[in-house]
């Protein structure tokens, strides 16, 4: 028995170097340069990093993504001030 995936499974390389499908990278072009410098699209790996280092806070990131406010507002009840 075989198994019929519905797509195939494409994967990329984020800047970081880290090879992922590329259903896992994001599209930071809303974000200023001075947040993302001159990348485009990054893993989730380098968006947990930029949140831990504090280079954006998550609330941040999902406001310049265009995150539903149910979204955001999840973050702000998890992740308080
Ligand atoms: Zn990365």
């Amino acid at each position: 028995m075989s198994t019929q995936y519905l797509t195939e499974n494409r994967l990329v390389r984020c800047g970081c170097g880290r090879v992922t499908n590329v259903n896992m990278m994001l599209d930071v072009r809303a974000l200023p340069p001075a947040v993302r410098g001159n990348r485009e699209y990054i893993c989730d790996g380098c968006r947990e990093r930029w949140i831990r280092e504090g280079r954006i806070s998550r609330e941040a990131l999902y406001r310049a993504i265009g995150a539903p406010a149910e979204a955001i507002a999840r973050v702000r009840a998890l992740e308080p001030r």
